[in-house]
Formats: C-alpha cells, sequence, structure tokens
C-alpha cells in the first residue's frame, strides 16, 4: 500500500522517518530534519523542505552525502552490497548485465571520475521522464560530465541526488505525474520535425513555414483534436488555434499558448510547452464533461523567433492587429518571399487583419514557458510566476582605439578598444549611458582587436595600410549585445565561434603570429594585406571606413563597419572607461 501525506504527517518522529527510509541512501538525516517542517500540504513541499535542508547543510555535508552513494555499476553492484532502492535502479537501467567491454569502459570513466572530482559520478539512471536510460545513454553522461567545471558537477550531482529521490518518494507514496508524461511525450513527437540539414545532425530546428513547421502545425491540430477542443482550425498566418468553449455561450474567454517555431538548434520546451500545457488542461475538463464559466482559447502561434525573415513575433503580431504588410516582401535566404512562403502552405494573405482579437471578447492573455533559465533550478521549485521580464534593445556601435607603443605610452594614456568593450561588458543592466549617446536603436558593441598595442619597431617598416591588413587578416571581432559578449569572428578560419577566454587567447597568439610574419617579410605583408581586406569585405561584409595616422609614431584609429554610416563613440565620451 502507498503511503498517504496524511499517515506522514500524523506519525511520530520515528515512524515518520521509518516511512522515509532509504530515501537519501545512507543519509537518513535529510529527510528527519526535514520532518520538522511538518504538516506538508502536498508531496512538492515535501521535496522542497529536504532540497532546503540540504543546501543549508554546508559544502561538507553535501560531499559526504554525494560520497555515501554508490559508484555505477561499481564494485557495491558487483559484491551486492547496494541498498535495495539502488539495486533496483542499477538493474533496470542494465547496469548488472554488462559486457565486460562495457563493464571495463564504466569502471574506467568511474576511476577518471572519482581522481578529477573526488566523488562518485552520481546519475538519476531512472532519466527525467522516469522511463531510464539504457547503457549507452549512461555512458554518454559520463564521458559528457567528465569534462564539466568541478563546482558545476557538484551540483549537478546535487540535482541527481534529488531526482533520484523524487523518483523514490513518488514510488512510496505512489505517484505517478502522467499529465506531466503526457505533455512530454506530445513534446518528443513533435521535436521528431526538424528543418533539412538540421534533422540529419539530430539538432532541433522549426523555422516559419518549412515542410517541418507544417508538420508540427498538423501534429499539434490532432492532438488538439483528439483532447477534446470543440474549434480546430489554422489562421491566415499559420497559427493552430484550438477553443475549447464556455458553459455559457457568448461568454468571454482565456487566451493562452505559445509558439512551436524555434531557433537554431533550439529546445524541445521553448514555447511549445506553453501549448502543450493548456492543451492537456483542456483534455482534463473535456474527459471529466466540465465547462468553465469562460471559455479557453489556445493559440500555437507560428512564428516567434524571426529565424527565417527578420519579421518576429509575425503570430501573436498578427492577433493584436501588428502584422506588417511589408513584411510579405521579405526574402529568406533563399530568395522566397514571405508571399510566397504563404501562398505555398495555402494560408490566405487577405485574411490577415480579420484574426485581429477584439480584447472585449477576452478575460486576458497567459503564457506558460520554460524558464531557460537557472533560477528554479537553483531555488529547486517547479514552477514560479513571472512578475516581469526584459526588454532587450540592440545596439550596434564601435568602439575605436588608438594604438600605441607598448613599452612607453603610460597606462592612463592608453586608448586601447579592448579595454572599452570589457568595461562595456561588465556594465551590464548600467547601459543607460551608452543609450543616451547613440543615435540609433540598432547599436551593437563591436570590438575590434586590430587596436591591440603593437610596438612600432614592428608595424613602421610595414606601413599604416599593412597594419590595418594585419588587422583584417587576424581580425577578430567580438560582438556583445546587452552588454555580454556573443561571437568572435575568427579571422584566420573565418568562421563564427562562441565568446570565451579561449577563443579571445586563441585569436592573441594568430595575431602576434601574423604580426612576426608580416615583420619577417615585407612582400607577404602586402599580399596579406590585400586578401585581408578583401576577405573583411567578402567574408564578413565589413567595410573598412577608417583608417588613419594619428601621429608619427602614435598608432592609429582605424574600424570596420557593416553598415554605413558608421558611429563613431568618442572615447573621451565614454565614463570611467579608460
Ligand atoms: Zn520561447
Amino acid at each position: 500500500m502507498p503511503l498517504t501525506l496524511e499517515q506522514l504527517n500524523s506519525a511520530s518522529h520515528a515512524d515518520a522517518a521509518l516511512m522515509l527510509d532509504g530515501l537519501y541512501e545512507h543519509s537518513p538525516w535529510i529527510a528527519e530534519q526535514a520532518l520538522a517542517q511538518r504538516p506538508f500540504t502536498s508531496l512538492a513541499h515535501l521535496k522542497h523542505a529536504m532540497c532546503e535542508v540540504l543546501a543549508h547543510a554546508g559544502r561538507d555535508a553535501q560531499l559526504g552525502l554525494i560520497r555515501a552513494h554508490p559508484e555505477l555499476a561499481g564494485k557495491a553492484m558487483v559484491s551486492k552490497t547496494l541498498t535495495a532502492e539502488s539495486t533496483n535502479e542499477q538493474t533496470k537501467a542494465g547496469l548488472t548485465d554488462c559486457t565486460p567491454d562495457e563493464f571495463a569502459k564504466i569502471q574506467k570513466l568511474n576511476a577518471d571520475y572519482n581522481a578529477k572530482f573526488g566523488w562518485p559520478f552520481i546519475l538519476a539512471v531512472r532519466g527525467p521522464r522516469g522511463v531510464g536510460y539504457n547503457k549507452q545513454q549512461i555512458i554518454d553522461a559520463f564521458e559528457r560530465r567528465l569534462h564539466g567545471h568541478p563546482e558545476f558537477e557538484l551540483a549537478e550531482c546535487l540535482r541527481n541526488i534529488h531526482r533520484i529521490v523524487e523518483i523514490r518518494l513518488n514510488d512510496k507514496f505512489g505517484v505517478e505525474p502522467t499529465l506531466g508524461h503526457q505533455v512530454w511525450d506530445w513534446q518528443e513527437k513533435l521535436a521528431k520535425h526538424s528543418d533539412p540539414g538540421f534533422a540529419e545532425a539530430g539538432q532541433l530546428t522549426v523555422t516559419y513555414l518549412t515542410d517541418a513547421h507544417r508538420a508540427c502545425a498538423q501534429r499539434i491540430t490532432h492532438n488538439m483534436r483528439d483532447c477534446g477542443f470543440d474549434e480546430v482550425y489554422t489562421d491566415a498566418v499559420g497559427n493552430v488555434v484550438g477553443r475549447y468553449h464556455p458553459a455559457t455561450a457568448g461568454d468571454k474567454y482565456l487566451l493562452t499558448g505559445s509558439h512551436y517555431d524555434t531557433v537554431r538548434n533550439g529546445g524541445k520546451y521553448d514555447g511549445r510547452l506553453g501549448i502543450f500545457v493548456p492543451m492537456a488542461c483542456v483534455q482534463q475538463l473535456h474527459q471529466q464533461g466540465q465547462r468553465l464559466p469562460f471559455g479557453i482559447e489556445v493559440v500555437a502561434f507560428a512564428e516567434e523567433e524571426g529565424q527565417r525573415y527578420k519579421a518576429t513575433f509575425l503570430g501573436s503580431g498578427a492577433l493584436i492587429g501588428d502584422f506588417k504588410p511589408e513584411w510579405l516582401d521579405q526574402q529568406d535566404a533563399d530568395g522566397i518571399t514571405m508571399r510566397a512562403a504563404m501562398q505555398h502552405a495555402g494560408l490566405c494573405v487577405d485574411d490577415i487583419p480579420k484574426i485581429q482579437r477584439d480584447p472585449a471578447q477576452y478575460l486576458g492573455f497567459v503564457e506558460v514557458h520554460i524558464e531557460q533559465g537557472p533560477v528554479l533550478n537553483e531555488v529547486n521549485i517547479p514552477l514560479g510566476v513571472v512578475s516581469s521580464i526584459n526588454g532587450s534593445v540592440r545596439y550596434l556601435c564601435e568602439v575605436m582605439g588608438t594604438a600605441s607603443h607598448a613599452g612607453t605610452t603610460p597606462m592612463d594614456r592608453r586608448r586601447d578598444a579592448a579595454c572599452a568593450v570589457a568595461e562595456l561588458a561588465q556594465a551590464r543592466g548600467n547601459v543607460t549611458w551608452i543609450r543616451d549617446m547613440l543615435p540609433t536603436e540598432e547599436v551593437r558593441v563591436i570590438l575590434c582587436a586590430a587596436t591591440v598595442f603593437v610596438c612600432p619597431s614592428v608595424y613602421e617598416p610595414l606601413g599604416i595600410v599593412n597594419l590595418e591588413a594585419m588587422a583584417c587578416e587576424t581580425a577578430v571581432v567580438a560582438s556583445a549585445v546587452g552588454g555580454i559578449p556573443e561571437v568572435v569572428v575568427d579571422g584566420v578560419t573565418g568562421t563564427l565561434v562562441p565568446f570565451t577566454p579561449e577563443s579571445v587567447t586563441g585569436f592573441e597568439h594568430a595575431f602576434a603570429d601574423a604580426v612576426n610574419a608580416m615583420a619577417a617579410d615585407p612582400s607577404r605583408a602586402k599580399a596579406m594585406g590585400k586578401a585581408g581586406r578583401e576577405r573583411a569585405v567578402a567574408d564578413f561584409g565589413w567595410r573598412i571606413v577608417c583608417c588613419q595616422l594619428l601621429t608619427s609614431n602614435q598608432g592609429f584609429l582605424w574600424s570596420l563597419s557593416r553598415d554605413s554610416p558608421s558611429i563613431f563613440l568618442p572615447l573621451s565620451g565614454l565614463p570611467n572607461l579608460m
């Protein structure tokens, strides 16, 4: 017989502790301390109480908990000294049934992991859906996490322990989150559709009105019908709309929903969670033959991410009458206009104005959305209510510095653009002063690394043109959006790489190499100069707009710009930058 919360709440402390025995393996103190917070109003309440006990127990206690866990397919399994719970879990994952090769591999991973972190690898082998990982998935996770940062790994182990406990707790109390599983399974199925080029790589990318996108719309339509919505249709921009009628005809509707398109290599739950959660609610209402004093209208928005066309939020925009007709003439990367794509999908462009909603018919709009951030995870709660959200404004600007003699220019006279951008990156959340200075909303902070200080004895013989070219040849252009560095263009390989300390270091080496190569061979410098300039224009679409010697031996000012006219930020105007 499964336990009930009532039994747990009314039992003596000792009996209640016995009920929770085995949850945290060999560390019963966590559940025991949490019992001080009885009565629990829900299992989630109990889980949270236990998480809190561990969170406040300090690092030594946390490490002790992790170390008290057995290794996966380790000695304890072989000698059959695992707890009953662990035996059950490791058997289900097939770990008790390894081939000698697999066993040897896991032993090596165990040893390497322990040597690196000083504690055993912990994985909730029943996984997020509860059906369990197979051996290969476990080995893959093991190999991936072996490369993690120790602090992250510690937290990851604790998260996995809490997940193990959650599953054990559900078992004890006979609870199965069937609706959650239903939502999960819908999302897994929908994620099978992905645009060509991404599907092959196992990545999820669904952009506006592609085959995958239309397949998703089709799937959502079917799911909505199965759930018992009264009306299901696709509107003029490709939104899939499901309406569940109110108890009394003519009553208002609650509008909800989210988007089913994705960014490139996006997540399965971004947007889609906000479609499937209300769908599960309607399914339940329908199964129970219940009608509410208001209708429910779920809109699966066709577009929010602006990946195929630069028309973000066109799905929801159309609902508020904000669809811009000029968007229809935009072309995608293959030259297909939005109008043509919509016609190809059988959408009626002329009907777009008709889908604008009348606010008087609605109670309001709510949206369930996956957090995509660390906060809920860190506080160990499954759900939060958003009270405010950030809006982003993007800027495109350039910071110019001055190259100067590294050995003789005093620090307070240096004008290094790299430092300025570093300051910008630090100024997160405090960028009003940047905004105030700039003439356009589209401002991107660009670090032109050509302003790295180089020694005149190296560059003077080369001439300024070559210096500029050298910069192009090795240019690293880091762009920062909202103060957070995003990508770096590696001028050597011409590829975009994420902005990391490594990518910048890599650039520095390339830059140093280029300086040395040019100093050693002026003819190469000339050739590189031409190639570099052409490449800057052709590959990156950058235009060299300014290159000028400030003084005979005091460096240069230069800048690359994608869009003219470029914006020059006077360095003197940037407070506290230098
Ligand atoms: Zn989203």
